[in-house]
């Protein structure tokens, strides 16, 4: 497989962990398992750099302008290092890094507004927008280089340098973008460090980063805090998320039900913001689950290379066992799998794409994050049934409403408690919107203008109008 080697993080030392093909469960690379030192070492000259990158506006636009050129001629080496580590089929890697570009591209040509104070005074003051410094970028294994972009995209453009870390599942292809990236940025600018923990909690803990943006799971989003606390760097959070789909009486089964399908079972479940959980009516269960079951069981798993393949596997053991659990628990508490229920035989960490009835409410695969192509589908009897027990986790991050009046639905949507709900679709961002998860989903404002300011504070000039 193609590797470019990162040209400036400084030298790794000699520590190595593996990498490991999901469509296999074998190691098939290796990466560097960086030290405290070497973090040391890259925070320092991230430091550094700063006072460079930070002083021209427009040298940054061009800059990440060359960038987004850059990351989209190295499309097809990204993909591949992309699907080979997180599994997920090759079509997707592309589209992956068409979003990573997209980012790039956007937040580029955006920049913050300096404005004038009005507030009936004889005196003139100004709001400027001023970089924080260092910024921390700790990902995930699902979308390494998208959430990585939606992170160092707005931080670079607000005139910040960047320590990105990859999660240690998927390492390489991130590696290999900020090889790409340190041909075209300036020395120092963008630095990404792979290891395993404690890398991640050294990182976040240490004094010289100023603003932490994490994306991961709740239980490590809340060491994150505890950890940027030391220091009193901003954190700006993106955790789980455990999103329902309500279908309303009036939804057209056949219509919708391959949309649905994959707004549960694309990149194998593991998305933020995919429906976890189903609601609805009574009066058309059977129907949906059948429809839903028999994409389950016909749908291509394999591995993500095989242009075929339009399931991949699970990224990691950890997350198989997880799955599998949690889905066995939910058999034992009396459900029933329409679809799958198991893993398949054979390599790698494949699970049978699967559809489960008669889920008792409070099982942990309806009231948790499975993270898994793995969906419970739970009947009820009136709205307002559906929207209490939609609204009823711990969990905010999106949901949707299915149905074919789209002004009832609309209405629907806008009771869910959470940062995005969608009408008829599921998990389609833009990329001017904020992006903002409520309760345990997440702290901070991502995405769109929100974005950018949250890498930057705000800096305020008064002056007489006379000397
Ligand atoms: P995770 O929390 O285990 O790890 C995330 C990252 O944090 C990894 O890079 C990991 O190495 C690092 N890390 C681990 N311990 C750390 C510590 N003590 N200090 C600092 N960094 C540490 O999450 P995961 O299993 O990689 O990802 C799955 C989770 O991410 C799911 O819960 C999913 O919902 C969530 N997620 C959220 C969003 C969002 O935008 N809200 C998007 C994608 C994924």
């Amino acid at each position: 497989m193609p590797t470019t080697e990162p040209k400036r993080v400084p030298d790794p030392g000699a520590a190595r962990f593996p990498v490991v093909d999901p469509a296999t469960g074998e190691a098939f690379d290796e990466a560097p398992d960086q030290q405290p030192d070497e973090l040391d070492a890259v925070i320092d000259r991230a430091q550094r750099a700063w006072s460079g990158w930070r002083a021209d506006p427009a040298a940054r636009t061009t800059a990440l302008r060359a960038a987004a050129d850059a990351v989209a001629a190295a499309g097809e080496d990204l993909a591949r290092s992309l699907t080979r580590e997180q599994g997920k089929p090759l079509a997707e890697s592309y589209a992956e890094v068409a979003r990573t570009v997209a980012r790039l591209r956007y937040f580029a040509d955006l920049a913050p507004r300096n404005r004038p104070i009005d507030d009936g005074r004889p005196v003139r003051s100004e709001i400027r927008w001023r970089p924080l410094g260092p910024v921390a970028a700790i990902v995930p294994w699902n979308f390494p280089l998208q959430l990585a972009a939606a992170k160092f995209a707005p931080a670079l453009a607000a005139g910040n340098t960047v320590v990105l870390k990859p999660s240690p599942f998927t390492p390489l292809a991130t590696r290999m973008l900020g090889s790409v990236l340190a041909a075209v940025l300036p020395e120092d600018v963008l630095t990404v460090v792979t290891g395993r923990e404690p890398l991640g909690a050294r990182l976040v803990s240490h004094p010289g980063i100023r603003h932490v943006t994490f994306t991961g799971s709740v239980s490590t989003g809340r060491a994150v805090a505890r950890a940027a606390a030391a220091s009193l760097a901003r954190v700006t959070l993106e955790l789980g998320g455990n999103d329902a789909a309500v279908l309303l009486d009036d939804v057209d089964v056949e219509r919708i039900a391959d949309r649905l399908f994959w707004a549960a079972f694309r990149n194998c479940g593991q998305v933020c913001m995919a429906v976890k959980r189903l609601y609805v009516p009574v009066r058309l269960h059977a129907d949906i689950v059948e429809a839903l079951a028999q994409r389950a069981k016909t749908v291509a798993v394999g591995p993500g290379l095989d242009p075929a393949t339009e399931l991949g596997p699970l990224n990691n053991a950890p997350q198989l066992a997880r799955v599998e659990e949690l889905t066995r628990r939910a058999l034992a508490d009396g459900a029933r799998a329409a679809a799958g229920g198991h893993r398949q035989d054979g390599p790698g960490y494949f699970f049978a794409p699967t559809v489960l009835v008669g889920v008792p409410p409070d099982s942990p695969v309806v009231t948790g994050e499975q993270f898994g192509p793995v969906l419970p589908v739970l009947p009820y009897r009136s709205l307002d049934e559906a929207l209490k027990a939609a609204n009823g986790t711990g969990f905010g991050l999106g949901g949707s409403v299915w149905g074919t009046d789209l002004d009832r639905a609309e209405a629907v949507a806008d009771q869910l408690d959470c940062g995005t709900a969608w009408v008829n679709h599921h998990a389609e961002l833009s990329l001017a919107q904020p992006f903002a998860g409520v309760k345990d989903s997440g702290v901070g404002v991502a995405g769109g203008p929100w974005g950018l300011y949250g890498n930057l504070r705000p800096f305020v000039v008064h002056r007489p109008p006379e000397a």
